[in-house]
């Protein structure tokens, strides 16, 4: 290396060289671009991504529309560049100002105008714009170029001396507010002396003699506070505004909103020097703002409004009445015709609905912004849909413009949210838990089942059932209720599974509720709800209020667009290839199928789009009134005659349900899980019943007595300290195996049935909690007898599968064994997420998880989203050795989050057949799917890593 380039490289690492060196391009460098200069930028930055941030969101908007040929007032940008040298340095860079300097004057030959020349004066408004929207955050400041000769010469060629003062005081008012920070204050207190003096009640009563009056008072008050005159150099105006732009980039307000929102604070904003252009110089001018299509409904008509003769902000402002966009028509037919025709060319453009505001001054239209229109969750999928079949979009881009979000939204009754607000500022909040089932609820306070569904049925009222947490036997009540609250649980807790597996909305874990069950009332501090008195629950928001606010409720049948939309998703899943796989892994993208337990269920799951059940819960079914207490003598039977008695009395009720479900599933595959919970969920509750064994003693009544001390006896027995680990899933079934063969006896019972019926069944028997093989190898091969049996003894044969559940680390460790024999996985991942990372489902929440995010430990709640680092690692093992075993193994998932869309996500990418989830997440699951199918496509399934 020569000792020259050495020295060099030296001298490069010292920061003062360095700078010099910056400084020296920096004065060659393009820190200015007028509105046509968007090639040269896009030169520079090689992108339209890069652009936007030299340019900032509302530079590079009115760059592309000058380059789209659309009528826009002449202007430049000083770039975000020059912003981040203001803020290191304090000063401009090296020639920015030149530059600035020559932009005006091209803007001034453009605009037929000269800044500060009374005679035919430009006056320019200086903008804020970073690369991202940070709406009022920064400053901005219009009618830049008026001093006191311009004002005079405005007055004159505009013949409206009003608008011409009104202009410059509006000027002198926004410098001292945002370029010298004076307090409002001080401008609003002589201006409403002045209107007060003359019983003016609105500024509209204000004369231009009144506002030249204002002018003086005003430039008095410019000189007091900020210690020298207005400046009548209108290049000194625009410098003093150019920096006090700069700068807000640093107010508190901007700072503020990037903590809130993400926005990098290095970005900085540009500044945009734009032609004033106005609607207020006569009957032939006018201001207004439209959206392309509408936003709320999404209709493919213009909705706008504007006002003749007036300014941007009055139309803003709602002084006067605006006029609907259609009236411009026979007001200003040439320039409503020119005014349809850009923004049909905008909509092409940006193929998406625009927002715009536009002025017409003398007849000319300016179009001074445009960016895509903010809308509902209705008009979003109807605008997606539309622009499809319009062929402005594809179906992909389609499917991809809705959120699971807005389908979630579209699909539970909702609170009207200007209510909601009033609700809130009018002292109606109440409580906040988790947001477990999305929707709006209103009803009557009750605190146990029984009562809520007797008020109810009975008496016909809204409820709301709200419990400390609930049980397998309040599933009555919360089906009856509107809604569901629980001071205690999180969001697989019971209340939240079963409030959503039957789409009811439902808080949870609302733990600042103090529920008093003895006197029939709720607590938040002071503020007391007793039973019969109304509240609304927000399942969206897991926020509570007193009283009722009013709600509206969508139906899927009738949202045709959604429909098309979530065929379109289906399609995409549906193309074989869109996943890269090993060799017998699906080709295809997810399946969505639901979790239902109920032919109703079965029924609303195929209409919402599910082609399986994932999972029914068999367990359910034995709560029923009718069925609890055979359920309940079969269990303190012991084995034996009486127990198979029983258990034959339970029989035909089970095979009675699995019909139900075949038939509304018609060839659809349906998961029958075998029983999992702990025997004593099923068995009265043994506080409850050693009160009453107690009260009967004390009172010395003998009758019963005995049979209740059994019982309870019975009930000691069943105790366990950790039943959520204990004697439950596959290892009750090799307890007391009579259970699952009386299950799987009804379920091939019921296949056949349906079969001999000419309905096509599809029957896979589910064996849950299995954490070793030997367990498969000890109840499956009992459980296929009897399947063959019934086979046999019917002279019929179907498609059947026995599978489990993988809910244990170690099954999924040791997946390769158990795909030996189970034919199916079904990831139950509530429980697999409480194992794996030793959480309680049913009080992590109330006791850490929220600190926990709050603190940052956990990203995410893993009730709701899949922990893809340690749970989702241990699903992603458990296929690739379980298909090492069985390449066609079919794998899903039945925990609650598979109607999660990061998690369905998750599913795709790591190679599931299907994702089922609550009949209600249906249509939110399948377009989740199409969103994965659409991001990987192409991409490789990762294998293990
Ligand atoms: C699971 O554990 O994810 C599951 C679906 O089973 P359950 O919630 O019934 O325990
Ligand atoms: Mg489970």
């Amino acid at each position: 290396m020569s000792p020259q380039v050495k020295s060099k490289m030296v001298k490069k690492k010292t920061g003062k060289l360095k700078a010099k060196s910056t400084q020296k391009t920096a004065k060659g460098k393009k820190w200015v671009y007028l509105f046509d200069e968007v090639k040269a930028a896009e030169k520079y930055t090689g992108n339209w991504e890069g652009v936007r941030s030299l340019l900032g969101g509302k530079g590079s908007g009115l760059a592309d529309m000058t380059r789209a040929g659309v009528p826009v007032p002449p202007g430049f940008t000083i770039t975000t560049e020059a912003c981040n040298w203001f803020r290191k340095t304090g000063n401009f860079p090296p020639g920015m100002w030149d530059q600035a300097l020559a932009a005006l004057k091209v803007t001034e030959k453009r605009a037929g105008k000269k800044f500060g020349d009374p005679k035919n004066p430009l006056l320019v408004s200086c903008r804020s714009g970073a690369k991202f929207s940070m709406p009022g955050m920064m400053n901005t400041i219009l009618n830049i170029g008026l001093n006191d000769e311009v004002v005079e010469g405005l007055a004159k060629l505009s013949n409206n001396p009003r608008f011409a003062w009104d202009s410059y005081r509006r000027l002198i008012e926004m410098f001292g507010a945002t370029v010298f920070n004076l307090d409002d204050e001080h401008f609003e207190h002589p201006m409403a002396e002045h209107k007060a003096r003359k019983g003016y009640k609105s500024d509209t009563e204000m004369t231009a003699e009144d506002w030249r009056e204002l002018v003086s008072v005003f430039k008095e008050v410019f000189k007091k506070q900020v210690g020298f005159d207005f400046p009548q150099d209108v290049y000194k105006q625009m410098e003093f505004a150019t920096k006090a732009v700069f700068e807000s980039w640093n107010g508190k307000r901007a700072i503020d909103y990037r903590r809130a929102t993400g926005i990098s604070d290095d970005l900085g904003t540009a500044v945009n020097i734009v032609t004033m252009v106005f609607g207020n110089m006569g009957d032939d001018s006018g201001t207004g703002v439209a959206f392309t299509r509408n936003p709320s409904t999404g209709d493919k008509l213009m909705m706008g409004e504007y006002l003749l003769n007036a300014q941007g902000e009055d139309v803003v402002a709602g002084i006067r009445n605006a006029d609907p966009i259609e009236h411009l028509k026979e007001q200003m037919p040439k320039a409503y015709k020119e005014f349809m025709g850009i923004t049909g060319k905008l909509e092409k453009h940006y193929k998406d609905m625009q927002d715009v505001e536009f002025t017409i001054e003398r007849g000319k239209l300016w179009m001074l912004q445009t960016r895509n229109g903010k809308r509902t969750a209705k008009s979003t999928v109807k605008i997606a849909v539309d622009m499809a079949k319009e062929k402005l979009i594809t179906k992909e881009d389609a499917v991809l413009r809705v959120t699971p979000e807005n389908v979630d939204s579209l699909l539970h009754p909702q609170f009207d949210e200007s209510a909601m607000k009033k609700a809130e500022n009018d002292g109606a909040f109440f409580a906040k838990g988790v947001n477990a089932s999305p929707g709006a609820a209103v009803g009557q306070v009750y605190f146990d089942a029984d009562t809520t569904e007797k008020m109810t049925k009975e008496h016909k009222q809204d409820t709301i059932m709200v419990r400390p947490f609930t049980k397998p036997d309040d599933v009555h009540g919360m089906i009856a209720s509107q809604g569901v609250l629980t001071s205690e649980g999180g969001a697989t807790s019971h209340a939240a599974v079963v409030a959503r597996q039957f789409g009811i909305p439902c808080v949870v874990g609302a733990s600042s509720i103090k529920i008093d069950l003895e006197n029939r009332q709720m607590t938040v501090g002071d503020v007391v709800v007793k039973e019969g008195e109304w509240i609304s629950v927000d399942g969206n928001t897991g926020k509570v209020f007193l009283g009722k606010i009013p709600t509206s409720a969508p139906s899927l049948e009738e949202q045709t667009d959604l429909l098309t939309l979530l065929k379109w998703a289906d399609e995409i899943c549906a193309r074989k290839d869109i996943r890269k796989v090993p060799n017998g892994w699906p080709t295809r993208g997810l399946q969505v199928w639901a979790n239902a337990d109920y032919p109703k269920d079965a029924q609303r799951a195929r209409s919402y789009g599910a082609v399986g059940i994932g999972l029914c819960r068999t367990e359910h079914m034995f709560f029923e009134p009718e069925r609890l207490p055979i359920v309940q003598r079969m269990i303190l039977a012991g084995p034996g005659a009486e127990r198979n008695q029983a258990l034959d009395e339970l029989l035909p009720y089970q095979r009675k349900d699995f019909d139900g479900l075949f038939e509304a599933m018609d060839g659809y595959p349906v998961i029958i899980r075998l029983i999992d919970p702990p025997l004593h969920e099923f068995m009265p509750d043994e506080e409850k019943l050693l009160e009453e064994v107690i009260t009967m003693r004390v009172k010395g009544e003998s009758d019963g007595l005995q049979a209740k001390e059994d019982l309870l006896t019975s009930i000691k027995g069943m105790h366990e300290s950790n039943p959520m680990m204990g004697l439950r899933g596959v290892r009750l079934s090799i307890s007391i195996p009579e259970i699952v063969e009386m299950q799987v006896r009804a379920i091939f019972e019921a296949a056949a049935d349906c079969t001999l019926r000419k309905i096509k069944v599809k029957p896979e028997v589910m064996i849950p909690l299995t954490g070793t093989v030997k367990e498969l190898e000890w109840i499956q091969p009992r459980l296929e007898r009897i399947a063959s049996a019934v086979m046999e003894e019917k002279k019929i044969k179907f498609e059947y599968k026995f599978g489990t559940m993988i809910e244990i680390p170690r099954a999924a460790v040791t997946a390769a064994e158990i795909a030996g024999h189970a034919e199916f996985f079904s990831f139950g991942t509530n429980d697999l997420t409480q194992m794996t990372y030793g959480y309680s489902r049913d009080d992590a929440e109330r006791n850490f998880l929220i600190t926990y995010q709050e603190q940052g430990i956990l990203e995410k709640n893993p009730f709701q989203t899949i922990d893809r680092g340690g749970v989702g690692k241990l699903m992603q093992m458990a296929i690739v050795d379980g298909r090492k075993t069985r390449p066609n193994l079919e794998v899903g998932i039945c925990g609650e989050h598979g109607g999660d869309p990061d998690s369905v996500e998750w599913c795709h990418m790591i190679g599931n057949n299907y994702v089922s989830c609550s009949p209600f997440r249906v249509p939110i699951a399948r377009l989740a799917a199409a969103h994965s199918a659409l991001k990987h496509a192409g991409s490789k399934i990762a294998e293990d890593k």
